[in-house]
């Protein structure tokens, strides 16, 4: 058993023990081996003192001199100045923050030995802020580089650096891989690893020891990315045990629906409905992501899956993030399913009162329901529910989808996505998803053009928008988005809205926003889809699957303060028909730089995988799933894109030892994720 953190004062019980141990929690460290693999962010070269008058201009020096004088000044604010010398020059240490004991350390007559950035200015140099401590003359200098660590405020960098210090001079961690693997690899062991980043050797080169390729920090990256693999098998193992209904269909309401469609599936489509057929025949849960850029034509799949539960006696849920999208879904569906006696029941968060008894009475029985949140929500059940679909999967919480699953047992789950999971986010963070993907639009798609605009080329615009319209297409006039305030950005709408009225009075113009009522944006939709609204004024609400193929022409403005994969999204909503389409880019100046890149990479590219391979260079990948989404704990040392070759070593590493040293396996995963794995059942 991993022992508690053993701090100087854990023995008294005091209320400085409780603080302690607080700031450490704080930092996730509780156990040994948690202050072990708290590793240092970086090293300070304190072995050697650098004269005053030779400090660099930049960089971090350290010298050492006595201390001439040191006052509190009180203009322009309390400081702590102090004067020192060491024969080269003089220099000032300027504090705008300082203990009591700060003070008395810096009396005159006292030798000082200070780290930090010497700023050379017009009256003289100084350091502010330095780190610094009284010595004698024959204090000696440390012969090794000195960590530093991720803290919190109150835990001084000693006291943690002392605590894991002790920690180290403990037994060794056991070494979980093979040691003819590690001297292959040129690896250093891992307890060898951890000496040498917590204590490096004397000698030991700064440059070197800071560098990602340095072995050490390559044994413990890697050793970090097997406990992420490992953890991801675990998942997906302990998912096989759980029983699922057997859902194996008879083709027969599948085959009726695809007789009665226009057109033929596409080859992805066939390969997509065949893997999630297997997998429903299986006596343990799907957990499969349906990925497929937009306009893919991922709903047909989901509904080919939704007759195979429907045809083994079970039902089918059908979750959308919003209202309209879920709304379109349902209308869908219903064309589709209806002829074929399958009854449709609709569920949403709109309709109280007895209108919504009546939806949920519906829906307890129905083969399948389409909603939205609400399906989710307590007095919602479901007799027997065999499939849960959700549709732009990412748009939903952990919890979220967690909690349709509970809705029925363990149903099957069918996750569907137009954004493209980059390679190694797949491998790592989704590594428990099975993945179909429709990697073939449906023939006769027109591309769409992209074209960047000038705010101040509105007019041109507009000449274009009225021609457009004059050919008998349709267009959507997307409203800027307004992150701080939801009021400004209804405003944003209202006045757009209002404007492009007056510029094109000749138009049927629509609006829609996410404040219109239900029965307000469905009315609106439904105008659009059957050709009443020439042009839709409308805000994000139409970023997901919204889809009228005479739509053939988006502008969007203040493009730049979009995400690129909502843009992505946006721009999907045209380009569904056989109309040339296109998509105007409006964006204001001055462009920040990354949103210089974003409008670059949306200009230059259709694609959505190659645009969420950019997205992740540009945002890194925390930010582009959110440890909220993933539900897996973010990676420490390692970077997915920087070590993507360790990504796939790992993942070869976690299958050998599963099988060949489960106890090993589990050792590893205790030591990185004791206590954390909560976070990864979903
Ligand atoms: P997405 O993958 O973005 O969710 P949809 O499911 O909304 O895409 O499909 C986009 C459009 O393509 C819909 O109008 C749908 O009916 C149509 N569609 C789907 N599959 C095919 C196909 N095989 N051939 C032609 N059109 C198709
Ligand atoms: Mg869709």
């Amino acid at each position: 058993m991993p022992g508690r953190v053993k701090t100087p004062a854990s023995g008294a019980g005091g209320k400085k023990a409780t603080g302690l141990q607080d700031k450490l929690r704080r930092l996730g460290l509780r156990r040994r081996e948690d202050l072990l693999l708290h590793l240092p962010l970086r090293y300070e070269d304190e072995t050697r003192i650098t004269p005053i008058a030779e400090a660099p201009w930049t960089g971090t020096v350290q010298v050492e001199g006595e201390v001439l004088a040191a006052e509190v000044q009180f203009r322009p604010r309390r400081q702590l100045v102090a004067h020192i010398s060491d024969g080269s020059a003089t220099l000032v240490l300027r504090f705008l923050s300082f203990y009591p004991s700060q003070q008395t350390a810096l009396s005159p007559g006292n030798r000082v030995r200070c780290s930090g950035e010497v700023r050379h200015g017009f009256f003289g140099s100084e350091m502010v802020h330095p780190r610094f401590r009284v010595v004698r003359p024959d204090t000696p200098l440390p012969e090794t580089l000195t960590p530093v660590y991720p803290t919190t405020a109150g835990l001084a960098q000693t006291a943690l650096a002392r605590l894991i210090g002790k920690s180290l001079s403990g037994p060794p961690l056991a070494e979980i891989l093979p040691p003819d693997y590690l001297a292959r690899e040129s690896l250093p062991d891992l307890w060898e690893a951890l000496r040498t980043l917590h204590a490096p050797p004397a000698g030991a080169r700064l440059e070197a020891l800071c560098s990602r390729n340095h072995p050490a920090w390559k044994r413990i990256k890697l050793d970090e990315l097997l406990a992420q693999q490992l953890s991801l098998r675990q998942a997906y193992r302990a998912r096989r045990e759980i029983g699922a209904p057997l859902l194996p269909g008879s083709g027969a309401l599948a085959s009726q629906l695809k007789a009665a469609l226009p057109f033929a599936l596409t080859g992805a489509q066939e390969r997509a409905v065949a893997e999630i057929g297997a997998d429903l025949a299986q006596p343990y849960p799907m957990q499969r992501l349906l990925q497929g850029d937009v306009g893919a034509g991922k709903t047909l799949v989901a509904a080919l899956a939704a007759c195979q539960a429907i045809e083994s006696g079970w039902q089918a849920a059908f979750m959308a993030p919003t209202e309209i999208l879920a709304e379109q879904h349902y209308l869908k569906l219903r064309s589709w399913l209806d002829p074929l006696g399958v009854q449709v029941a609709w569920l949403t968060g709109s309709i109280k009162g007895k209108a919504r008894q009546a939806q949920t009475e519906a829906a307890r029985s129905a083969g399948l329901v389409v909603g939205t949140h609400a399906l989710i929500q307590e007095g919602v059940d479901f007799e027997r529910l065999g499939l849960s679909i959700i549709d732009e999967q990412h748009r939903f919480g952990v919890q979220q989808r967690l909690a349709l699953r509970q809705k029925g047992g363990s149903p099957h789950q069918l996750m569907m996505s137009a954004t493209p999971i980059p390679r190694t986010l797949a491998m790592s963070y989704y590594a428990d998803l099975d993945v179909s993907v429709l990697d073939e639009l449906p023939p006769g798609r027109t591309p769409i053009r992209t074209r960047l605009a000038r705010d101040d080329r509105r007019d041109q615009v507009m000449d274009y928008v009225r021609r457009k319209v004059e050919e008998g297409r349709q267009v959507y006039w997307v409203c800027p988005l307004i992150e701080e305030s939801e009021a400004l950005q209804l405003q944003t709408a209202l006045d757009t809205h209002a404007w492009l009225q007056e510029e094109l009075p000749e138009l049927a113009i629509g609006l829609v926003h996410g404040r219109l009522k239900a029965g307000e944006k469905q009315a609106v939709m439904a105008a659009f889809a059957a050709g009443e609204v020439d042009l839709l004024v409308a805000t994000t609400v139409i970023e997901v699957g919204v889809d009228v193929p005479n739509a053939s022409l988006m502008v969007i403005e203040h493009a730049e303060r979009f995400g690129l994969s909502q843009l992505h999204q946006l721009r999907g909503r045209v380009g569904r028909g056989v109309h040339e389409s296109s998509c105007i880019l409006l964006y204001a100046e001055p462009l920040s730089d990354t949103a210089k890149a974003r409008l670059k990479i949306i200009f230059e590219h259709t694609d959505g995988f190659e645009i969420a391979r950019q997205d992740l260079q540009l945002r890194g990948p925390g930010e582009f799933i959110g440890s909220r989404q993933s539900g897996v704990p973010l990676l420490r040392y390692a970077d997915l894109e920087l070590d993507a070759e360790l990504v796939e070593t790992a993942r070869a590493l976690a299958e050998e030892l599963l099988a060949q040293a489960p106890d090993k396996a589990a050792l590893h995963l205790e030591r990185w994720l004791g206590g954390r794995e909560e976070l990864l059942k979903a």
